[in-house]
């Protein structure tokens, strides 16, 4: 890289290495969760990592757990971050997107 590039150059080059994944296409979503079915194995991971059981394992192999019990979710995210997939979303209450800003003097 010439050394003559400015920071601002730098910043606007795209990022090398970053993995691209494909958009979600197959989205089924129910209360607080939403699948890519074309994207989940079907491993049950989020199932297990589940605090308050809201998920049931699906009747056919490989497919996404159930959303048995969404009324049960705390949005703690542990079904998230368990997969491995990318396949699973949490929709967050309205109240818990605020986003607080300092006061400006
Ligand atoms: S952890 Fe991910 S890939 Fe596995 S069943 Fe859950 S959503 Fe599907
Ligand atoms: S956010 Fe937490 S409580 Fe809700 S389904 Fe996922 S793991 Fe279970």
């Amino acid at each position: 890289m010439p050394k003559s590039q400015s920071k601002k150059e730098k910043k606007q080059q795209p990022k090398k290495n970053k993995k691209q994944q494909p958009a979600w296409s197959n989205v089924y979503t129910l209360g607080p969760i939403t699948f890519d079915l074309a994207r989940c194995a079907g491993c049950n991971l989020c199932m297990e990592a589940c605090i308050s059981d809201v998920f049931l394992p699906s009747q056919q192999e490989g497919k996404a757990p159930q959303v048995a019990f969404p009324g049960d979710c705390w949005y703690c995210g542990s079904c998230v971050v368990a997969c491995n997939k990318d396949a699973i979303r949490l929709n967050e209450l309205l109240r818990n997107r605020v986003h607080f800003r300092p006061r400006v003097k």
